[in-house]
């Protein structure tokens, strides 16, 4: 049977209808008809969430966040993600007060970086997540090296996310500067872009750029949708076999 998927969303909620859109598209496509995804939503309010993360406040935003994985499991949720690159800095806590899976997005990221054979590449994505270890540092398990853009950049990229992407407005000008970025950091030697924040992709697609980019809001939501269908996947391919 399809497993539920439990997503903590609303950082922001932008980003969060993508992540809605895209786990039922992928349902569809791959059960047909009108099949669409068992899901649980617990969203938060993100004026107060970005509150504590100006104020350095990740204990309490662990709990925050824990609580809601708990409440999701209670629901019927069989895994958990949180909708969020950011937020994953308390995705050890989340995980250790739960009894089911925390699908982490970097490991959706890393895993899509690693079948295209790339060990290099650029990360965009908010301060926190460009200039605290523990994202490189989770990347860097699966022998991948992230590089980020210089001081100045990157708060321009944070004040992209915070003041147009997550109140919805998407800019060409900034499409632009994330363009540029990509390239100087191109020419440090990326060899692809990690979108490693949930609303960067409301602004720049791969059809924008020839340059490889890993947008972690569908890479996380499609690893969800391998997650809820492979024991349907799997009594599927036992009916065809069995039917052969
Ligand atoms: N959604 C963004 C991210 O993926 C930023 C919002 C937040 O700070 O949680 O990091």
């Amino acid at each position: 049977m399809m497993k539920t998927i439990g997503l903590i969303g609303g950082m922001s909620w932008e980003s969060t209808t993508l992540y809605y859109q895209i786990i039922n598209r992928a349902v569809a496509e791959r059960l047909g008809g009108l099949n669409s995804a068992r899901i649980v939503l617990a969203s938060v309010n993100f004026a107060e969430i970005a509150a504590m993360q100006r104020a350095g406040q990740w204990a309490e935003m662990a709990g925050l966040l824990a609580d809601n994985a708990r409440k999701l499991e209670h629901a019927g949720a069989d895994c958990i993600l949180i909708g969020t690159n950011t937020m994953h800095k308390v995705a050890p806590q989340v995980q250790s007060a739960i009894g089911v899976p925390l699908l982490h997005i970097a490991d959706a990221a890393a895993s899509a970086i690693r079948a295209q054979g790339l060990r290099k590449v650029g990360l965009l994505g908010t301060r926190f997540t460009m200039e605290q270890p523990f994202y490189a540092e989770h990347l860097a398990q699966f022998g991948i090296e992230a590089i980020t853009p210089d001081e100045a950049l990157r708060n321009e990229v944070h004040r992209i996310i915070f003041e147009e992407l997550c109140q919805g407005k998407m800019l060409d000008y900034s499409r632009h500067v994330l363009l540029r970025i990509a390239d100087i950091l191109a020419e440090q030697g990326a060899e692809g872009l990690i979108l490693g924040c949930t609303e960067l992709p409301l602004l720049l697609q791969q059809n924008h750029t020839t340059f490889p980019l890993f947008d972690t809001t569908a890479l996380h939501a499609l690893a969800a949708v391998d997650f809820a269908l492979q024991e349907t996947r799997t009594n599927q391919a036992t009916a065809e076999l069995q039917e052969a």
